[in-house]
């Protein structure tokens, strides 16, 4: 099966989770508009939805042997935990806990209870929703080696930046990007859709006319 397939199925499991929109008029975080729109917090809300996306992310990283898998998050722990349990290796779940460092940059912290189980030669899987920057990986990593562990692979459900590197295998199930506007050039004003307030930067505001998103394919 190739690639370009698998993804499809990919995306097409992730749509069922109502966490990818399409087809509606999306304010996104940077004031930009777009037509489609991914709700992370969306994405783990049915169990076997996120099992299954787990699953599919530990069989990639099957031959690794990992004894942890680290994320960050509530949504990356909650995906985590389906990686770790398909995850041959039986490897244990661990969290890093975000913060803002004095430079404004996110960094990562491994709560004290945590540090007997990264240790010297020890091997990381290292577990990601959705990818934008790639900053909590890239803070992840460092984490990781600074306590000479090694980090044998990356997994994520969605990649939105299809030029994002890593030294680790990195492995996405979907890598897409939106096409965004400037609201002066975008088509979808032009054409007078409302806004959807419910999803998205808008959300609180009261300009939207009509209905909720509709999910993807429904
Ligand atoms: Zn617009």
């Amino acid at each position: 099966m190739g690639a370009d397939v698998l993804e499809r199925m990919n995306r097409g499991l992730i749509m069922r989770t109502g966490a990818y929109l399409t087809n509606d008029h999306f304010v996104i975080s940077s004031g930009r508009h777009a037509q489609e729109y991914v709700e992370k917090r969306l994405v783990t809300t049915e169990p076997p939805f996120t099992e299954g996306l787990g699953e599919i992310i530990a069989q990639h990283f099957a031959a690794s042997p990992a004894d942890v898998v680290l994320a960050s998050g509530i949504g990356a722990t909650i995906l985590g935990h389906c990686v770790a349990r398909a995850h041959p290796s039986r490897p244990k779940l661990l969290y890093a806990v975000k913060g803002k460092g004095k430079d404004g940059k996110t960094h990562v912290t491994l709560p004290r209870e945590f540090s007997p189980f990264i240790y010297r030669g020890c091997s990381a899987l290292i577990v990601e929703d959705i990818v934008t920057t790639g900053s909590t990986i890239h803070s992840l990593i460092q984490l990781v080696k600074g306590r000479g562990g090694r980090v044998v692979g990356i997994g994520s459900l969605w990649n939105r930046n299809p030029r994002i590197k890593f030294a680790p295998p990195f492995f996405a199930l979907v890598t897409q990007d939106f096409h965004t506007y400037l609201r002066e050039e975008c088509p979808l004003c032009r054409k007078g859709t409302p806004l959807n307030t419910e999803v998205g930067a808008l959300v609180g505001a009261p300009t939207r006319r009509g209905r909720g998103a509709r999910r993807a394919g429904s």
